[in-house]
């Protein structure tokens, strides 16, 4: 049963040096031509699998560089054929929407907006290569708000290079006076084929430094009244989001649009990259999918440890042997382990280490994986 649907929104004004997501310019496209499309690709899985959706979420690409007009066809053609989701969330640079606009989507039902801040240092800004001024970050944030939007995330990266723990320290600073409810905080990462990874292939990350500014974050977002669910996302009570947890927790989504991903009939696969080919192959009537993986139990078995373990709630302690010297990094439950707090900047490195230990599940609670999702 298909629980979410994300939307790939493919265009930017221009590309972010770090960025690695599929997306093309704007001016070259048609917007009303692609949100057909959308509606298309739809048509065709509604006739497949069955939905009870809760979550909506719109990515991008830069969602907010259409109007938000462009939107209300394709929501209420969900909401016609599905009903209305419980959360709709829709990524916005701070830039591109007045408080109108966030008052528009409003009232065709988004009650989640989520703006890609990035930081509130100028200098950060233009190593991110990003457009907005942090004074325009606040006032995204306050728009939204007056708006009468309240679930509000901002999305923020640390790590950058050349900031020090005293910028990330004022970016605090701003965020939590601010009226958020969420917080995603992404360390950097130095995608293979983006200008960053050329431009900084010399450039070594102070690693002292980095765990320091994930201290900071922890202690300080802590304070603040913002719970960590995740290894990147905080956020206040009651204001997870659900659209996040569904992909952590093992629930089946569709994704569409250009480059989108989806994940049911313990199946994924992933929309071509290319928006010229996507329209191509809907006007055929045909899928626009470039690839999918059939998964077996134990790939099953091993995205449960691995999304699981991003989580605060981790995954069943019994369907995994720990080695004694992996004991140490992680938090014991009732039923459950999760990585300690502490150890998260490593945890790609501790999971990978999980895993060549648990290569099968083990078979008494392997039959049914779904159950074991906290
Ligand atoms: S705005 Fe977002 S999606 Fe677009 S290029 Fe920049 S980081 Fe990538």
């Amino acid at each position: 049963m298909i629980e979410g649907i994300y939307i790939h929104i493919p265009f930017c004004r221009e590309k972010c040096p770090y960025c690695d997501f599929y997306t093309v310019k704007l001016s070259d496209h048609d917007i009303p031509e692609y949100i057909r499309y959308l509606i298309k690709e739809l048509e065709i899985y509604l006739r497949e699998y069955e939905f009870n959706i809760k979550t909506l979420y719109i990515g991008g690409g830069s969602p907010s560089i259409i109007s938000p007009r462009y939107y209300n066809t394709l929501l209420n053609y969900i909401y016609k054929e599905l009903g209305t989701p419980e959360e709709i969330s829709i990524e916005c640079n701070p830039e591109d929407y007045t408080k109108d606009d966030f008052a528009h989507l409003r009232d065709i039902g988004v009650n989640r907006i989520s703006l890609g801040i990035q930081t509130f240092s100028t200098r950060g800004l233009s190593i991110l290569g990003r457009k907005h001024t942090p004074s325009r970050a606040v006032k995204g944030v306050e728009d939204t708000f007056k708006a009468g939007i309240e679930n509000i995330n901002a999305d923020i990266i640390f790590g950058y290079p050349h900031q020090t723990v005293e910028d990330l320290e004022k970016d605090i600073d701003i965020l939590i006076a601010l009226p958020l409810k969420h917080l995603s905080a992404y360390l950097l990462t130095f995608y293979k084929d983006t200008p960053f990874f050329h431009i900084y292939k010399d450039f070594k990350r102070d690693e002292d430094e980095l765990a320091e500014m994930h201290n900071l974050l922890t202690e300080r977002l802590r304070e603040a009244g913002f719970k960590r669910y995740e290894i990147s996302n905080w956020a206040k009570e009651g204001y997870m989001c659900k659209h996040n947890l569904m992909y952590w927790t093992g629930g089946e989504f569709l994704g569409i649009g250009v480059s989108a991903w989806s994940y049911a009939d313990n199946k994924r696969w992933g929309n071509v990259r290319n928006i010229n080919t996507y329209t191509e192959k809907l006007r055929k009537g045909e899928k626009p999918v470039e690839v999918s993986v059939n998964l077996k139990r134990e790939d099953l078995f091993t995205e449960y440890i691995i999304l699981g373990l991003r989580t605060m709630r981790g995954i069943n302690k019994y369907s995994v042997f720990i080695p004694e010297h992996l004991k140490e990094f992680f938090e014991f439950s009732d039923f459950n382990i999760s990585i300690k707090e502490r150890y998260l900047l490593l945890a790609d490195e501790i999971i990978s280490e999980l895993l060549c230990y648990n290569k099968l599940p083990r078979e008494e609670l392997c039959w049914k994986l779904k159950d074991l999702h906290p």
